[in-house]
């Protein structure tokens, strides 16, 4: 029985075909970040419409930015909200948070009060770094008098400038790998949107993982000028924009809010090589016909990540950039976050194929389970993939429940996607066995959506779904029990209390909410009931 368990645990398992690299765990993460500046101190690193910043520049305005929040009274342990879209100061702020042992975490500006609201009190933050055009919104939290609010344009009431000291205040922290440094938020598998705490050894790792040595998933060198038009609120622009574009030295081109003209405009311009992008806008790019009026040869390669890339739009945009790589990379916020990329980066003898997300990175290990019995299984079986590593986050924040149902007593971090491993190593998602809805690559927690209409006295019991959508992959569609609402009314309701991107789309009115006998919604039951009501109509 031993030695058959003993094959149970270590067959099927799989790891990269590089081998591992020794990992450089034990260093801060902005001082990993910025380990190329000696070399490269006047290169291009942060170009923003205003001016660009050298990583020079980059540097002293981080190390200015921490002697400010440190006048402000934040120190180790603290934790600091940015509320801001991409710009020179969501950088300052970030590296200057990790300068001081505090803790960012990050929030969407379009959030509506309540949702900024839900996220200050589950983090307990200190200080919020924000626009002067959001302070209402903060303003509205009940225990305003908790946290500072910092604002980066001009502070109006109750607020303070964004901070800056003089280099030489940055107290000495002692830092240590297992202290926290990012805390993004993500519903995970199941539930309300959590604090995904990960450590300075999660995200060095994680940047290790992809930046060092001779090794095809490198996708940034020191000469490229990276694209970064996808939020750095969210975590794959954090980390494969952000952390991983100054590991390499590269330049990133900030653009602040997205618009086709002005992004291709300023692609040409800049001579952008690499874009990091999620499907919609892989599709934009394949098929919108203002792409033709722009000078898009210097891209090097496109990667996509965040949510499904249909095949069809890779192809498209392989025809239309036929010098790009385009390839997909695979992760989840709390993974740290990549859990997959395509090696196909330096036409490595190992081409990835249309669809698949890429092959497990170095230093981790992948599995595949059985959904129901948890047994690993071999390659082109579908079941729930699983990774272990140290790069993955060191738990929710406050929350020990939903830790141990995410990581496993042994080390796996269980992803709630469904996927199988070919025979070439690649790996193909194939569905979500988790409630999460991703709306473009935007999270929409079905339990969010659900406590909320639960709130409103005509409505006695709810249930959120999924249903595809061309243009944003999925949106959420929700069955209702209420004997005196109309869809409209149900719609109103919430698109008055959440961020444009969790309003429902369609309000379906049933007798009951089918539950199980411990009273879980039967979501994949409600995913058939629609399915059924789609190929009806
Ligand atoms: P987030 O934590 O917001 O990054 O969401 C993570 C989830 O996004 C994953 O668990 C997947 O369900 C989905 N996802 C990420 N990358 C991909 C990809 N390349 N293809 C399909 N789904 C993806």
């Amino acid at each position: 029985v031993t030695s058959l368990q003993t094959q149970h645990n270590t067959t099927h398992i799989f790891r990269s075909k590089l081998p591992d690299i020794p990992l450089p765990s034990n260093l801060p993460l902005h001082t990993y970040c910025f380990l190329k500046l000696p070399e490269i101190p006047h290169r291009p690193c942060l170009i923003a419409s205003a001016r660009t910043y050298t990583y020079a520049d980059t540097y002293l305005a981080s190390r200015k930015v921490a002697a400010g929040m440190s006048r402000l009274g934040i120190q180790k342990g603290d934790v600091v909200m940015i509320l801001l879209c991409n710009s020179p100061e969501f950088v300052f702020t970030f590296m200057a948070a990790s300068m001081l042992g505090a803790v960012a975490t990050t929030a969407n500006p379009s959030f509506t009060p309540a949702e900024i609201s839900k996220q200050l009190a589950v983090s307990n933050a200190k200080l919020v770094v924000t626009l002067s055009a959001h302070v209402h919104k903060l303003n509205q939290h009940a225990h305003r008098h908790f946290f500072k609010v910092a604002t980066v344009d001009y502070p109006p009431e109750n607020c303070v400038s964004f901070p800056e000291g003089e280099e030489s205040e940055v107290p000495e922290v002692e830092i240590s790998a297992e202290d926290a440094v990012a805390m993004p938020f993500s519903s995970g598998t199941t539930g309300l949107a959590k604090g995904v705490v990960l450590t300075h050894k999660s995200l060095v790792t994680g940047v290790a993982q992809q930046m060092e040595g001779e090794n095809p998933h490198v996708y940034l060198k020191e000469e490229d000028v990276v694209l970064c038009v996808l939020p750095l609120f969210h975590i794959f622009s954090m980390h494969s924009v952000m952390m991983c574009a100054l590991r390499a030295g590269s330049a990133i081109l900030l653009i602040e809010k997205f618009e086709m003209r002005a992004m291709l405009e300023a692609i040409e311009r800049h001579r952008v090589t690499v874009a990091i992008m999620v499907p919609p806008l892989v599709v934009a790019l394949a098929k919108n016909k203002a792409v033709e009026e722009y000078d898009l040869s210097s891209i090097r390669m496109v990667m996509s990540g965040a949510a499904p890339l249909g095949q069809q739009a890779e192809e498209a945009l392989r025809n239309r950039l036929p010098n790009a790589i385009v390839g997909q990379g695979y992760g989840m916020t709390e993974g740290g976050p990549v859990l997959a990329m395509c090696l196909g980066f330096a036409k490595y003898p190992f081409p990835t194929k249309s669809g698949s997300c890429g092959t497990v990175i170095r230093n981790a290990e992948l599995k595949v389970i059985h959904l129901q019995t948890s047994f690993p299984l071999p390659r082109n079986h579908p079941g729930e993939i699983c990774i272990r590593g140290q790069q993955i986050m060191k738990g929710y924040l406050n929350d020990e429940k939903a830790t141990a149902a995410t990581i496993d007593a042994d080390g796996w971090l269980h992803t709630g996607d469904i996927g199988y491993v070919d025979d070439d190593d690649e790996i193909f998602l194939v569905d979500r066995a988790k409630e999460l809805i991703k709306f473009k690559a935007f999270q929409v927690p079905p339990a969010e959506l659900e406590d909320l209409l639960m709130s409103h006295p005509s409505i006695a019991d709810a249930a959120v779904v999924p249903q595809n959508d061309d243009a944003a992959g999925e949106v959420p569609v929700a069955f209702v029990v209420s004997y005196d609402l109309t869809e409209e009314a149900v719609k109103d309701f919430i698109a008055k209390r959440v961020v444009f991107y969790k309003r429902l789309h369609k309000v379906y009115f049933v007798q009951s909410i089918p539950k199980s006998h411990t009273g879980k919604i039967l979501r994949r039951e409600l995913r058939a009931k629609l399915a059924r009501i789609i190929h009806n109509t």
